[in-house]
């Protein structure tokens, strides 16, 4: 085993990651138990149920009805109904409104059928919406950014096991975004080359920490990762959002995502995935897969991360079986 013990700062954000494997981890450690929340006599996502949701903005019609459907969030964190004006009586007491759109996408009508059994042409449909409601929310008036994010299992925040999606459209651009964006434009504008697609280069050259790859996209363990088992899947094309790839690159794209949350599923660990993109041309499209091994400690609250698996054990832990 290689034994690592040592600080690496983050691609592109202001943080370091004190990874720290002091002692031999196999794959197979990589486990814990499903807490996955059970089935629901009246699970408000499922076939018939469609009356418990808040009225239906759209759907992906099948022959028995409905095999994608999205609406407002019925416990919505923001809201287009948000009134009131910024209050800054005093330089401590800061408020906005929390204006914005919080939507639902249920994933496919099946209960208890994890995004890892999809069906690569569901799999694609699936992304296709992300990808229209994503450019959809960004053109509304006064949206900033939408977050676009999945908790897969409770142990990642989900509160009903039937596989859903969340999309959030806010006023604000969320400050790691924020802090990531202003790297990719700095190395842009001094290098004049894309932060990403240099790192792609250098991860291969180094030969280490690239997971899987096909034709149009990889799966990197990043160098410092900010959780154990975190990956990056990147299309290799110099893209900044869901609707540049092709057909083929979108392909590409969830296949390796389906490997990935398919290992996942097989450890029972609960993810969370996160897409990041941007319309500037310096930034480079990928998604965020975060495992739920570790919760963030003591020590995190001083802004440092500690991480006892190294991106090449993660490299392992995906590769096995
Ligand atoms: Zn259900
Ligand atoms: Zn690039």
């Amino acid at each position: 085993m290689i034994e690592v013990q040592v600080f690496r700062k983050h691609y592109f954000l202001d943080k370091w990651v004190l990874i720290s494997e002091n002692r031999e981890k196999r794959p197979s450690e990589f486990s814990r138990k499903a807490g996955h929340v059970g089935l629901e006599k009246s699970c408000p996502f499922c076939p018939g149920n469609e009356s418990l949701t808040p009225k239906e903005l759209g759907r992906v019609s099948s022959r028995s009805g409905w095999s994608i459907r999205w609406f407002e969030n019925k416990f919505a964190a923001v809201s287009p109904n948000a009134g009131g004006v910024s209050q800054a009586g005093s330089p401590l007491f800061i408020e906005e409104p929390s204006f914005g759109y919080h939507y639902i996408i249920v994933d496919t009508p099946k209960h208890n059928f994890p995004l890892s059994s999809f069906s690569k042409s569901h799999m694609i449909k699936l992304f296709n919406v992300y990808s229209a409601l994503v450019d959809s929310l960004m053109s509304k008036p006064k949206i900033k950014y939408v977050v676009l994010f999945k908790n897969h299992g409770a142990g990642a925040g989900a509160s009903l096991s039937h596989e859903h999606t969340q999309i959030v459209a806010l006023t604000k651009v969320p400050p790691l975004f924020k802090q990531e964006f202003s790297s990719f434009s700095r190395y842009f504008k001094k290098r004049r080359r894309c932060l990403m697609c240099d790192i792609i280069r250098s991860e291969r050259r180094e030969d280490k920490r690239i997971v899987f790859e096909n034709d149009s996209a990889l799966v990197l363990a990043p160098f410092a990762p900010l959780y154990s088992l975190e990956v990056f899947i990147i299309p290799k094309r110099h893209v900044q959002l869901l609707s540049d790839l092709s057909d083929e690159e979108l392909k590409d794209f969830v296949l390796l995502l389906r490997r990935v949350v398919k290992r996942l599923d097989s450890s029972n660990i609960d993810y969370n995935f996160v897409l990041h993109y941007s319309r500037d041309r310096s930034f480079h499209l990928y998604l965020d897969v975060i495992p739920r091994l570790n919760k963030h400690a003591g020590f995190e609250m001083s802004g440092f991360v500690i991480n006892s698996v190294s991106p090449e054990t993660s490299v392992k832990f995906y590769r096995a079986h």
